[in-house]
């Protein structure tokens, strides 16, 4: 089709549709940020197909999340019209787990395996952790589960472990390591990182299955190939062995996850791997202004270790980038707040055109007060989701089990949950007897009858759980029942819902709500999925990623940590917390490979902004429980200050945000640019204070002296007064500006309102 091929040729530029035009052979798309690639990559997989020189079924695009997988789907169907259905086009998590449910057999994975979330591999580990007699306060699970974790994203199995293990806690982990692997195994289940392994260990054995992969997939394409580890690394190389043509995609600048054993040599080595690579350089950012890009510039000119790249725009200059200073985390939440609401409110900009982001998911509690506190709508991506709550982790392990009944740390979950008098002794002694027969926990379940050690009762009320799950199991295998409906009516008979509503308390009628949301969340699946199983749901749900939980379209500001941040744009970006100890975090500071990520992370966060950037930091914050008080990042000292100005905050309700006079002002005030100060206060004449960053204000302001006079029933209130307000208690009078009726005082009421600026004529000052 000469006609779409031209069109998808025409949203691009030179080297973008040289990136796209360059078909065969491996290829390596290098380019900073806003720079096109994923844009390039979308078009290349249309190209490909308008083209003619592929099917849809020769095509594999391995995305960073789900989200980005199917805005990629939906691009390339728009582009070349409705033939794009058949590519494989996902994370490379989901992608090989629907390779393991289509040839796990091979290895001895039946279809149904469950996938084990961390909190599932933990409990495994625990468990197996006792058995042994392991004491787990001294070596906590969660431990282990991490160093287990790193050993498989290494590639380094069981065998290797135990070869070199050095130290008490590397001796631990190489006995818990292999119990824990055939744990899994037996449970039917395979760890987020079995599912990058198997795949390895499946084409390793079985020759036959990578040659019909290899042979399929002709073009394979990656994107944030600079996040790939080890295993992915293989995982490409094996596919695209046959044809060659491996498309990957990244920034080295960018890499965020060595901490997750994200391998940023698989980038930087790319042309020795792959000698007949063409490399292209994209150096066009679309994204965002010239000061957003200077400023970002600034940034990654620090890190030593990085591939040389130049960027430049056609964009405007734009704003400057707005440094907010705060006095505490909560005045940081508020000056972010009024930020958004002005911008709102004054420049019409939509919530949805607005990100906060930051360095921990703790840090989203203050600016979600704030915002809740002036109703403006927002979303928090990734924390504590949805499917990690309680409720929903009861009920999904409930439908794990109907799909697979050997999946242990689902059965353990609900297997008295609610009571149903299998306690802790029937637990054991089932578990036990399994242990000593070799037999998966449910099979142990299937054979009560012949368990000696288990009285009549507590034999009856395993009896009664097996019939219970047996029966929906066989309901949920034959599909006769909608899988909404089938898990709605096991909630009601496994005792679920009931055991909900026993107390009426608003956290659980809140829990009730949860879980008919899940229910609904299933329904609408079915609905809108061809051959939609419960298995295929879990599978979904067990896979979602931070970002995949945004829903689309509504106009909601968009709160999440600088890590999920990856890869999406937005007109505003406000980056929060930028404090020595917490942004770069203090365990980073110590090593300098460490902090050259915090700063890539950093430079992720800016470089998501199109229009306009705000960067703030507090002067104390609650960490941990404690009030701690704070410097600036380094980060911040590192910025080119050219293209930064220090805000005034928002003018709404006639506040500003002044530091107290005894803390005196920022550095940055003595910088500040008289222009912009005007334009950022306009509207009510400006502010003033006792600094002379602040004199310099009022002289543009047409006033010339600092004496203002203002309405004589005001006139004990001077700088300096000692004043109460009924709301704020009591403060200092900072300064006064203004005649008659408009006449108004900026007052700092101590370090957690911080400074107001009141009309006088309202606020009914005291003077004390
Ligand atoms: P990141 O490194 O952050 O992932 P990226 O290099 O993948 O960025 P894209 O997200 O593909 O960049 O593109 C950034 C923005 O620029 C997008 O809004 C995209 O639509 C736009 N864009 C890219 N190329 C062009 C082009 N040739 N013409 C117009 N807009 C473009
Ligand atoms: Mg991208």
């Amino acid at each position: 089709d000469p006609e779409a091929e031209q069109r998808i040729l025409d949203g691009l530029n030179d080297k973008q549709r040289e990136a796209v035009t360059t078909t065969e052979g491996p290829v390596m798309i290098i380019a900073g940020p806003g720079s096109g690639k994923t844009r390039a990559l979308t078009h290349r997989i249309a190209y490909l197909l308008a083209a003619g020189k592929a099917q849809p079924r020769d095509i594999l695009a391995l995305t960073f999340t789900n989200k980005a997988a199917n805005e990629m789907q939906e691009r390339v169907e728009a582009l070349v019209g409705d033939d794009a259905r058949g590519m494989w086009v996902g994370t490379f998590h989901s992608s090989f787990a629907r390779l393991l449910r289509m040839e796990g057999d091979k290895i001895g994975y039946s279809e149904d395996f469950s996938i084990y979330d961390t909190a599932d591999s933990k409990r495994l580990i625990r468990q197996q952790m006792k058995g042994r007699n392991l004491d787990t306060d001294v070596v906590k699970p969660r431990s282990v589960q991490r160093m287990i974790s790193s050993a498989k994203n290494e590639m380094i199995d069981p065998q290797e472990y135990a070869e070199l293990a050095r130290g008490d806690q590397q001796e631990i982990v190489a006995e818990v390591y292999p119990a824990y692997e055939r744990a899994l195994k037996q449970a039917n289940a395979l760890d987020f990182d079995d599912l990058l392994l198997k795949p390895i260990e499946l084409f390793e054995q079985h020759e036959d299955v990578l040659e019909k992969y290899q042979t399929r997939w002709q073009y394979v394409h990656i994107d944030e190939y600079q996040d790939t580890n080890q295993a992915q690394y293989v995982l490409a190389r094996k596919l695209s062995a046959r044809h060659k043509n491996l498309c990957v995609v990244g920034d080295d600048a960018q890499s965020i996850y060595a901490f997750r054993g994200a391998d940023i040599t698989n980038i930087l080595n790319f042309d020795n791997d792959y000698p007949d690579a063409t490399t292209i350089r994209l150096e066009r950012n679309y994204r965002s202004t010239e000061n957003i890009i200077r400023l970002a510039d600034s940034i990654i000119e620090e890190n030593d270790d990085q591939i040389e790249k130049s960027l430049w725009t056609d964009n405007a200059e734009g704003e400057y980038v707005a440094l907010m200073e705060a006095l505490s985390e909560k005045d940081e939440a508020q000056k972010i707040e009024r930020r958004v609401r002005d911008l709102h409110l004054r420049d019409g900009m939509e919530y949805g055109d607005f990100a906060v982001l930051y360095r921990t998911n703790a840090q989203s509690r203050a600016i979600e007060e704030a915002l809740r506190k002036e109703n403006v709508p927002y979303r928090v991506i990734g924390g504590t989701s949805f499917y990690e709550r309680k409720e929903i982790k009861d009920v999904l392990a409930y439908l794990k089990l109907l799909v697979n009944p050997n999946d242990t740390a689902s059965l353990q979950r609900v297997i008295n949950y609610p009571t149903r008098g299998i306690g802790d002794k029937t637990q054991a002694r089932l578990q036990r007897y399994a242990q000593q027969h070799s037999l998966s926990l449910w099979q142990a379940v299937e054979r009560v009858e012949e368990i000696e050690t288990l009285g009549t009762r507590a034999e009856r009320a395993v009896g009664k759980f097996r019939r219970l799950i047996a029966r929906y199991a066989s309901k949920a295998g034959t599909g006769s029942v909608p899988a909404d409906e089938l898990a709605r009516d096991l909630i009601q008979d496994a005792g679920l819902l009931s055991e909900l509503r026993k107390e009426h308390t608003r956290e659980n009628l809140q829990r009730w709500e949860n879980v008919q949301e899940l229910i609904s969340a299933l329904a609408e699946y079915v609905e809108s999925t061809e051959d939609a199983t419960i298995s295929t749901f879990l599978q979904e749900v067990a896979l979602m990623t931070d970002q995949d939980e945004a829903e689309e379209g509504d106009d909601k500001v968009t709160l999440m940590t600088l890590h999920a941040a990856k890869g999406t744009e937005f007109p505003v970006v406000f980056v929060a917390g930028l404090e020595e100890g917490l942004f770069p975090l203090e365990q980073a500071t110590q090593e300098k490979a460490e902090l050259e990520e915090e700063r890539r992370l950093f430079y992720v966060g800016v470089t998501r902004a199109e229009e306009r950037l705000y960067l703030s930091w507090a002067r104390s914050r609650y960490r941990y429980g404690e009030q701690t008080s704070n410097t600036r990042s380094r980060f911040l000292e590192e910025v080119d200050s050219d293209v930064v100005r220090t805000e005034a905050g928002g003018e709404l309700e006639q506040q500003t945000d002044r530091f107290s006079a005894e803390e005196g002002p920022s550095a940055d005030y003595d910088e500040m640019d008289p222009h912009y100060y005007r334009q950022d206060l306009s509207g009510d004449g400006g502010a003033t204070g006792s600094s002379d960053g602040l004199r310099r204000i009022e002289s543009t302001d047409g006033g010339g002296g600092r004496r203002v006079v203002y309405d004589e029933g005001h006139g004990e209130i001077v700088p300096g007064a000692q004043v109460e307000h009924q709301k704020f208690g009591r403060g200092k009078v900072q300064s006064l500006e203004g005649e008659g009726d408009k006449a108004t005082a900026v007052v700092f009421f101590g370090s957690d309102v911080g400074n107001k600026k009141l009309k006088l004529k309202y606020a009914n000052l005291r003077v004390i």
